[in-house]
This record gives structure tokens, sequence and C-alpha cells, in this order.
């Protein structure tokens, strides 16, 4: 179906179903590993690429196909590659755009593990790295050198809620030739479309906001070309870092409500940050949609809403910290977000722990 002219809302329904020989209503769960060809010259077509059949469950399915042609759509993006899980859809990204002697610029306080891989695998293969505050722009021009392939950025940020600007920070990028790329997981294509603002490769851990409702753990990256869809979509199936078909099915279902359930949980999170940001108890609170927070206008010229990620600090420091994490009855004390539970964490004592003083304190 051609969805260029359709709203977001339809999008979500529509697009990527596609017509069922059986008619069913909804995209059928394709379990199966292989796909049988009708004859030699059939299965030599597929694989020359002649014919679009399917082969192989690990290079292309049709339930995933269909969650990949709708995230596409909703990113307004050329395709979709499905993965297992963020960090296959990060790892898929870094293998493809990366190579040894190349530099990556990225979001200081990216997901833990984007960093991580970096810091410790890829760092094993000669990529270099620069980690810098993204949210000023004079940083991102100073870290850019010679060998630099691709900007990675997350905005909003985990756990500091920093914005950087996508479409300024892409101009910079594409001056040199770079490669832009945004983790686009805490907003949801329904609140932020990096594509639209400059960015080449938009990516999501689907785990979270897309699918909705904390029982799948996938990825997803929609890419602005073709070509950058192949390079990425090469690597993903040559890892080996896949959706099942199950999973897609079951986020197929999450995603058709995406847009009710970000407007509803953003409406909630204004309410608790305005009770928060008021408690005598609360030290700081950082949530883009309080004038308070210092990149408030960002957030409004470059998201439809502000989302439902709120940080903040309560007095009395770590222990204190603790002891509100040991009290909670409603929300869930869980690592993770974007489902319809409410749920709470203290990176300092959990998520972070590992994270040095200094680096904390920072
Ligand atoms: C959860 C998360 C990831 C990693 O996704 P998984 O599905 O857990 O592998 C990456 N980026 C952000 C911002 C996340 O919240």
């Amino acid at each position: 179906m051609d969805t260029k002219n359709l709203g977001f809302n339809t999008k979500l329904i529509h697009a990527g179903a596609y017509d069922e020989p059986l008619g069913s209503a909804v995209v059928p769960i394709y379990q199966t590993s292989t796909f049988k060809f009708k004859k030699a010259q059939h299965g030599a077509d597929c694989f020359s690429g002649k014919s679009d059949g399917y082969i192989y469950t690990r290079i292309a399915n049709p339930t995933i196909k269909a969650l990949e042609d709708n995230i596409a759509a909703l990113e307004n993006g050329f395709g979709g590659i499905a993965t297992s899980s963020g960090m296959g859809a990060v790892s898929a990204i870094y293998f493809s755009l990366l190579e040894q002697g190349s530099h990556i610029v990225s979001t200081a306080s990216v997901y833990g593990p984007s960093r991580g891989i970096m810091e410790q695998d890829f760092s094993r293969f000669g990529v270099e790295y620069s980690y810098i505050d993204t949210a000023n722009l004079e940083n991102i021009k100073a870290a850019i050198k010679s060998n630099t392939k691709v900007l990675f950025l997350e905005t909003p940020a985990n756990p500091t809620i920093e914005l950087t600007d996508i479409e300024e920070a892409a101009k910079i990028a594409h001056q040199h030739g770079i490669i832009v790329v945004v983790d686009n997981t805490f907003s949801s294509p329904y609140l932020q479309k990096p594509l639209d603002l400059g960015a080449d490769v938009v990516f999501h851990s689907i785990t979270k906001f897309i699918n909705g409702h904390a029982d799948v753990v996938g990825g997803i990256i929609v890419t602005k070309t073709e070509e950058l869809y192949k390079k990425i979509r090469h690597a993903m199936v040559y890892m080996g870092s896949n959706m099942d078909p199950h999973q897609a099915y079951l986020v197929s279902r999450g995603v058709k409500t995406l847009a009710l359930r970000v407007e509803r949980a953003q409406e909630n999170a204004m309410k608790v940050a305005e009770y928060l940001e008021n408690h005598p108890k609360v030290a700081w609170l950082k949530y883009p949609g309080l004038k308070s927070h210092p990149q408030h206008e960002l957030a409004k010229k470059q998201m439809k809403g502000f989302g439902s990620m709120i940080s903040f600090g309560v007095k009395g420091g770590l222990d204190a910290g603790r002891i509100l994490m040991d009290n909670v009855h409603l929300a869930l004390l869980a690592v993770s977000l974007g489902g319809v539970e409410t749920l709470i964490q203290h990176p300092a004592s959990m998520t972070h722990a590992a994270v040095a003083h200094e680096a904390k304190i920072k």
C-alpha cells in the first residue's frame, strides 16, 4: 500500500498490511524457518534477487516484513530492519557503518550498553570513539576528526533527560560527510521523527514504547536511503540479529495503539512532574515539558510532545534514593520503559552503579 499520504494514526493501523491470500484481517504469524521453492530455477531467482520470494527467516519473513514496513512508514524512511533486540540494532549499525581506523562521535549519556560495546569490544577492532555532551553543538564540531564516520545521538538521553538539536547536529555532520544515527527509543516515532529532521538512520528498542506492553524484547532500524538499508540489512542478516515472527506479530499488535498510549502517558507524566517538582523532599527534577528544563524550547521545536520519562533527585542522597525504591507500592521497581505500567528505578545504585564516582557526580 502507498502510505505516503496517510495520516500518522492511519499508518499505525494500515501501513505494512498486505493482501493476505486467505483474507486474514491481521497479518498471520508465519512461524517457519524456511520457504519452499517451486522449482530449482525459482530458488536460483530468489537468491539472485530476480524474484522477491522468501527464502529463510533470518533473511526475511512476511510477518516480520509487515512490521518493518509499518515502522518505516511511521518514520518516513526507505525501509525497516527488525532485530532481535535494541542492542541487536545497535550492533548491526556499528558493524556496518564503522571499520578499523574509523571514528565515532556519540552522546556521552547514551544507553549504557551502546557505549559499553564500543569501549570494550569495537575498540578491540581498532574503532576510535569520542563520548561528548552533544547538547552543546560546539562540542560536536570540536570532536569531529578526518576519520569520523558516524555521529550517534540519543535524545532525550537516559537518565539525564538532556536533548540534542537533531537538525543542527545533522547540518554539522553532513558538512563532513558523516552519517547521522539517532536512538529514538525515548520519544517513539509519534513524538519525534529524526529522518525528517535530517538524520540518516533512526533506530528503536522496540521493547519500549512501540511494543508498549512489556512482553517483548526487540529492535528496529529505519534508513533514509536504499543504500544504507542494504548495507545495514546485510550486517543484520550475516550477524544473525534477526527478529522472530512471533515477536513481530506481538509488536504489530502493540503498535496500533502507540498514539493513544503515548498521549495518555505524557498527560500523566506532566501531572507527576508538576507534583514532584513542588514536593519538599525533591531536590531537582528534569522533564522537558516543564519550563524549568533548560531545553524546554528545543523540546517544543523538535518533538510533538514531551514524552513520559522523568528524572529527579531526592534530598538525602544515595540512601534516600534507596529508601524511596524500597517503599514504592503501585509503581514497579524495574528497569525498562514504555509499557503501560509505571516503572521506577535508581540509576545511582542500580543501572549506573558501575559508573565511576566522578562521572556519576558530573
Ligand atoms: C532499552 C534501550 C536500548 C536497548 O534495547 P534492548 O531492546 O534492551 O536491547 C537502547 N537504547 C535505549 C534508549 C533503550 O532504552
